[in-house]
C-alpha cells in the first residue's frame, strides 16, 4: 500500500479573509471528515516549512511578494474585492507554499509515495504579479517551479479539477514545455478565461490544455474527459512528476459551480491519476487544496480524494442523494469539440 503524507499546521487557521467563502473552518472539516472515515490515522502526518522569500521568487515578481509582506506588515488590506490580506497573511501564505515544498520534497526523498497539501490560502488564481480569488501566492507553481529548479525534472503535469479556471497557472507556464497544464472548468464563471484555443506559447505552445465545460456535466462527463483526452495525452507526455490542484468546488452541493460532481466522482478521478502516475512516474503525485467552498462536500471530496491517493479501500459517498448520473447532449457535444481540437494538436 502506498505511503501517503498529509501537511498541515494549525497555523493555516491564521489567514482570516473576515465573512468570506475562504474561511478557516474549511480545514477543520476536512480533517473531521478524515476522522470520520478512518484515514487521519492511515496518514504520514507531515509538518510544512516555510517557503523562502527566494523559492517564492521563482514564480512571483520580488515586488509583488514585497507588496504583500509590508500588507500585512500594516494592518492588511484588499487586493481586489475577494481578495484579503489580514495581518498573518503573509507569514500563513509562505507556509501554504512551504507546505507543498514540504510534500515535493517528502515524495522525492522517498519518504512518502504521495502526498496531500492541507493548506490555505489556495494558490491557483495567482499570477506573477498578482493575487486574485482569494489566492495569494501560487502554491503549485512554486511547487513546479521548484522541481525543475531543483531536481532538474523536465516533465510536469498539473491536472487542475477546481471548478474555475487557473488563471495563474497558466500564465505562469505559458511559454513552459516542462510542465504541461490540464485544467477542466466551468465555462463562463470566475475568472471568465480558459478558451480551449490557449494552448500555450513558444516554446510551450501545445503544454495548455484547456478543457472548459457546461452546467452538469456530472461525474459521466469528466469520466469521458479523463479516458478519452487527458490519459492519451499523458500516455504521450510521459510525466515525471503529477500535482492534483484540487479544488472541490465542482461538487453538486457546493455554490460556486454547477458542475455537479459527487464524492464518489473526485475519488474516481483520483484513481485515474493515481494509475498514470504509477504507469509514468513511480506514484509520485501532490495534491494541494485549491477551492471548494461547502463545508460538508469540502470534507467528503477530499476524504475520497485521499482515500484514492492511498488506496485505503474506504466506501466514500455523500450523504446528500446526487443528481442523476447521465451524460447530456449537450455536454457531450462540447468535450467531443475540446477532445477534437487537442487530438490534432496531440495526434492520438
Ligand atoms: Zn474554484
Amino acid at each position: 500500500m502506498p505511503r501517503t503524507g498529509l501537511v498541515y499546521h494549525t497555523d493555516y487557521l491564521k489567514h482570516d479573509p473576515g465573512e468570506h467563502p475562504e474561511v478557516r473552518e474549511r480545514l477543520g472539516a476536512i480533517l473531521d471528515s478524515l476522522d470520520k472515515f478512518g484515514l487521519l490515522d492511515e496518514l504520514e502526518h507531515l509538518t510544512p516549512r516555510r517557503a523562502t522569500e527566494e523559492e517564492v521568487a521563482l514564480v512571483h515578481d520580488p515586488a509583488y511578494i514585497e507588496k504583500i509582506s509590508r500588507m500585512a506588515a500594516s494592518g492588511g488590506g484588499m487586493l481586489d474585492e475577494d481578495t484579503v490580506v489580514s495581518p498573518a497573511t503573509y507569514e500563513v501564505a509562505m507556509l501554504a507554499v512551504g507546505g507543498v515544498l514540504t510534500a515535493v520534497e517528502k515524495v522525492m526523498a522517498g519518504e512518502v509515495d504521495n502526498a496531500f497539501a492541507l493548506v490555505r490560502p489556495p494558490g491557483h488564481h495567482a499570477a506573477r504579479g498578482r493575487g486574485m480569488g482569494f489566492c495569494i501566492f501560487n502554491n503549485i507553481a512554486v511547487g513546479a517551479s521548484f522541481l525543475l529548479q531543483r531536481y532538474g525534472l523536465e516533465k510536469i503535469l498539473i491536472v487542475d479539477w477546481d471548478a474555475h479556471h487557473g488563471d495563474g497557472l497558466q500564465s505562469i507556464f505559458y511559454e513552459e514545455p516542462r510542465v504541461l497544464y490540464f485544467s477542466v472548468h466551468q465555462d463562463g464563471i470566475f475568472p471568465y478565461k480558459g478558451w480551449i484555443n490557449e494552448i500555450g506559447a513558444g516554446p510551450g505552445e501545445g503544454y495548455n490544455i484547456n478543457v472548459p465545460v457546461p452546467k452538469g456535466t456530472s461525474d459521466a462527463g469528466m469520466y469521458y474527459i479523463f479516458t478519452q483526452l487527458l490519459e492519451p495525452v499523458v500516455e504521450r507526455y510521459k510525466p515525471q512528476f503529477i500535482f492534483i490542484a484540487c479544488g472541490t468546488d465542482a461538487h453538486f452541493y457546493d455554490y460556486l459551480s454547477n458542475l455537479e460532481i459527487t464524492a464518489a466522482g473526485f475519488g474516481r478521478m483520483t484513481r485515474h491519476v493515481m494509475d498514470m502516475a504509477r504507469t509514468f512516474c513511480q506514484g509520485r503525485v501532490v495534491a494541494a487544496l485549491e477551492g471548494g467552498y461547502n463545508l460538508e462536500s469540502l470534507g467528503t471530496s477530499v476524504a475520497a480524494v485521499i482515500n484514492e491517493m492511498g488506496s485505503f479501500g474506504r466506501d466514500i459517498q455523500d450523504s446528500i442523494l446526487p443528481p442523476p448520473n447521465i451524460m447530456r447532449p449537450q455536454v457531450r457535444l462540447r468535450i467531443d469539440e475540446a477532445i477534437q481540437f487537442q487530438r490534432r494538436i496531440w495526434k492520438f
